[in-house]
């Protein structure tokens, strides 16, 4: 980088952080992740090596970034191009060399080194949580304080908190971070009230900059506890520490929380994982396919990910058997001998077909109703274009015959299957609404 261009970026950061800052401080951490590669003739160059901070700013922050550098006085019009950064080997190795240092230094952070945020793949269901989990470890104590991450089990939550932990440690090699789940926290309190050493208990935590626990719907219906969390977050968060926390349900829904911790819990940033859609599956599998070396064909990727719809660890699981079952019997991954090897945990019947109860369920959810309704005699509108459809995908999605699925519909005679299915195949050509229906269903299938 030229002294004249470092000086320009300087300027620049600083510029930034007065006019534009106050409406939006998320803009420092993204400005952070950029490296300035040359300007000229009004085209000012970054490299942007993180994928999200580049999203994020191309979306929210160019138009104000190149207006500020016209009103630097870098010309009329400044043109901002973002690069991606080439991984810098040198630059890798000397992260790898300064965490092993710091792990040296400080050997019970609790981190694992392989949640990190470039193995954490984005996607609509976790885009806020990943968002804010790299502000927070951009820019810890600032940006969102405490950071409460929430959802399911099995959806990335400690993820995101060893990444956040593991990005601190590589780009300010100082700082003190420590990990632990709700348990190890109320176990060390017990074990320190029985062995009387509180005192060692409070100084353990509270000299970290970083203090992120996990799981801390664990910690319900126990006063102590509670207690002592309760002081050691506000001694911790007073000093302008960062907290990160994260729960199976949203602060006010944990039952048996106190009502200062739900408030304490909330006044920062709460926000959530959500299942990952089909998308965002296929994109971790291939993701983890990668990390571990697996090489597995598309069709048997998308397979997986079709049938296992909800929980991320058991797509790993699955992808992890798979490639032991492969190797065990000497056979080729394909999706005919994956359908055999995940028979327990596919949602399917284990000849590979889509069973009904599923297309009712994704039914009956899709047209708001329940699973009663779908079967009922009523003949009301809604609820016989409902069935219908569900007659219809069934028809379509499995190998059941007309006479089945109109058991499983309740009907005595199969000429009603018949009858839904033309209904159904007339009303696509024509009703958008019904296209999309069937379409949403048949996708989530
Ligand atoms: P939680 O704490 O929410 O129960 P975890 O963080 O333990 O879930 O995640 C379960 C597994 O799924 C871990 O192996 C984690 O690496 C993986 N995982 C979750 N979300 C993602 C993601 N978006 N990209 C890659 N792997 C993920
Ligand atoms: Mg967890």
């Amino acid at each position: 980088m030229s002294k004249d261009i470092e000086i320009v970026w300087r300027e620049f950061k600083t510029f930034c952080s007065e006019k534009i800052l106050p409406s939006d401080d998320a803009i420092m951490m993204y400005l952070d992740t950029c490296l300035p590669v040359s300007l000229d003739d009004g085209t000012f160059v970054l490299e942007v090596g993180n994928p999200f901070a580049r999203e994020q700013i191309k979306t929210r922050f160019l138009d104000k970034m190149s207006a500020a550098l016209c009103e630097m006085g870098l010309g009329e019009k400044v043109e901002l191009v973002l690069n991606d950064s080439k991984p810098d080997e040198e630059a890798e190795k000397r992260a790898a060399n300064i965490t092993a240092t710091s792990r040296v230094s400080s050997p019970k952070n609790g981190l694992n080194q392989n949640y990190i945020f470039s193995s954490f793949v984005p996607g609509k269901s976790n885009r806020l949580a990943l968002a804010a989990s790299l502000a927070v470890a951009d820019v810890p104590g600032k940006a969102y304080n405490p950071l409460f991450i929430w959802g399911k089990v099995g959806l990335g939550k400690t993820h995101l908190m060893h990444a956040i932990g593991n990005h601190i440690l590589n780009t300010k090699p100082g700082t003190k971070v420590l990990y632990v789940s709700a348990e190890t926290f109320t176990n060390d309190l017990i074990r320190s009230i029985r062995e009387n050493t509180q005192f060692n208990f409070k100084n353990y935590y509270r000299e970290n900059d970083i203090l992120m626990i996990d799981d801390v719907q664990f910690i319900v219906n126990k006063d102590t506890t509670q207690e002592e969390f309760f002081n050691t977050f506000n001694f911790l968060y007073t000093a302008g520490k960062q907290i990160v926390l994260s729960a199976d349900s949203p602060p006010r829904d944990i039952k048996g929380l106190e009502e200062r911790l739900v408030s304490r819990f909330s006044s920062g940033l709460v926000t959530d994982i959500q299942p990952p859609d089909f998308e965002t599956r296929v994109a971790i599998l291939q993701k983890k396919a990668e990390l571990k070396n697996y090489s597995l064909p598309e069709d048997t990727i998308m397979f997986i990910a079709q049938n296992i719809p909800s929980n991320i660890r058991e797509l790993e699981g699955a992808l992890n058997r798979v490639v032991a079952c492969s190797d065990f019997n000497k056979e080729p991954i394909n999706t005919e001998n994956v359908s055999v090897w995940l028979k327990d945990m596919l949602r399917l019947n284990v000849n590979g077909a889509v069973n009904i109860g599923l297309i009712q369920q994704l039914v009956a959810e899709t047209f708001g109703i329940s699973i009663e309704d779908l079967l009922s005699q009523n003949r009301s509108a809604d609820l016989a274009l409902a069935r219908q459809v569900a007659m219809y995908i069934a028809r379509n999605k499995t190998n059941e015959s007309l006479q089945q699925i109109g058991y499983a519909f309740n009907k005595k005679d199969h000429t009603t299957v018949i009858h839904a299915c033309k209904k159904i195949e007339d009303l696509l050509k024509k009703d958008l609404r019904v296209r999309s229906f069937v379409d949403n269903i048949v996708n989530k299938l």
